[in-house]
């Protein structure tokens, strides 16, 4: 496929008035200032730019938001929901996305890369790794039949925890989610997760195999673990404070806030709802604040399940979140050539020599950033082909 792409170009970095993608095969062979007459298919649209990325998100496959109904969902309607999401996403402009943790992840990046499934290109954890009686562990049920269920594995001690890392690169994990504390349990505090040695085994262990480790941390201590075991994501990251930005930006370590999840109302018990919502609330104040002046690398990551509320497709979300925090040109910057970087994958530029993972938006989201919604995606160019982004179909 020899294909032109002309329009406002956004590269990753910057902004090109007028200029032309050209694009051989699968990869971007050259970019051009300005537009000539071309021998080439042609596409022409008002913005171009690298494809969007969600660096968390969760193919669950079901239909509502709690916990019983993640863990006990058929299997084949997850697959064939997931199937489903696979497209929604690529039509609405996502040409990369790393599902942190579900049981259908590593099977949708092996078929979409044999060209068997439409979609973006998936960087996937398998199960995620969580403590017995933690966050998403079913505790109604029996363990055995709670562990049969889950999307997690279950360990505790670090020789367990080794051996979880080695179950979830068994099944194919690109990346490592570990459960660094839990959600809230009763009496408003913040659940514990793992201890830090425990931690630091599951990052050598993942290191060791070149995976990088995704860190749920709600909460100070957990951040602080996180840091200490040397994670190289913090997830959700609610708590987020001075010291703890400090060490994140002297490490590295990527900071993913997962702002659109909580915009999303999420049924917790009337004990509580008053701790989560203030702790929600200074995250999209406090931790916001914090976190952009210390200038943390900042990816967008949803935390979407699939489910009705938070529905792959809408994933746009978070960059229009963000975009209360920092410029445009940042937030797509966060959105592509960022969340590439602090997911590990050669994406989020069009540069000469990356894959054509290609948007063409009808307006200019670095004017308005809800130009960013699937009505606005025309096309989505992805392994050498064309398709027809949401904006695009007649309804
Ligand atoms: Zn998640």
């Amino acid at each position: 496929m020899k294909l032109a792409i002309i329009g406002k170009i956004f590269d990753g970095e910057k902004i090109i008035d007028r200029g032309t993608v050209l694009v051989e095969d699968n990869s971007i062979s050259r970019i051009e200032e300005g537009i000539e007459k071309r021998e080439e298919n042609v596409i022409e649209g008002d913005f171009i730019m690298p494809g969007l990325i969600d660096a968390h998100l969760h193919f669950f496959g079901v239909e509502e938001d709690n916990l019983l109904a993640w863990n006990v969902v058929d299997e084949i309607d997850v697959a064939i929901r997931s199937t489903r999401d696979m497209e929604r996403l690529l039509r609405s402009g996502f040409t990369t996305v790393r599902d942190l943790g579900s049981k259908v992840a590593v099977r949708l990046d092996k078929l979409q890369r044999n060209g068997e499934i439409i979609g973006p290109t998936v960087i996937a954890s398998g199960y995620s790794l969580a403590i017995t009686g933690g966050n998403d562990d079913p505790k109604d049920l029996p363990i055995d039949i709670a562990q049969r269920l889950s999307y997690s594995f279950y360990c505790d001690s670090p020789y367990e925890c080794r051996k979880a890392v080695r179950m979830a690169i068994r099944q194919g994990a690109r990346v490592i989610k570990v459960y660094s504390s839990g959600a809230f349990s009763q009496g408003g505090k913040i659940m514990p997760g793992f201890a830090l040695d425990e931690l630091k085994a599951i990052v050598e262990e993942s290191h060791r195999f070149g995976l990088k480790v995704a860190s749920h941390a709600y909460g100070k201590e957990a951040i602080m673990n996180s840091i200490l075991a040397g994670v190289d994501t913090i997830e959700h990251g609610l708590g987020l404070d001075e010291e703890t930005a400090e060490l994140i930006k002297e490490k590295g370590i990527c900071y993913i806030p997962t702002l659109a999840t909580y915009e999303i109302p999420f049924e917790v018990s009337p004990e509580v709802k008053p701790y989560r919502e203030e702790l929600v609330r200074k995250h999209f104040s406090d931790d916001m604040k914090i976190a952009v002046n210390y200038g943390l690398k900042i990816a967008t990551g949803t935390d979407y399940v699939g489910s009705k509320k938070r529905s792959h497709g809408q994933n746009y979300r978070e960059a229009v979140l963000l975009s209360k925090y920092m410029s445009n040109l940042e937030v797509l910057k966060a959105s592509t050539a960022n969340s590439a970087e602090c997911i590990d994958v050669k994406a989020g530029y069009l540069k000469e020599g990356y894959k054509a993972d290609i948007v063409v938006i009808k307006g200019d989201p670095s004017k308005n950033i809800e130009d960013l919604s699937p009505n606005h995606i025309m096309y989505v160019i992805k392994d050498g082909k064309i398709f027809r982004g949401y904006g695009n179909y007649q309804t």
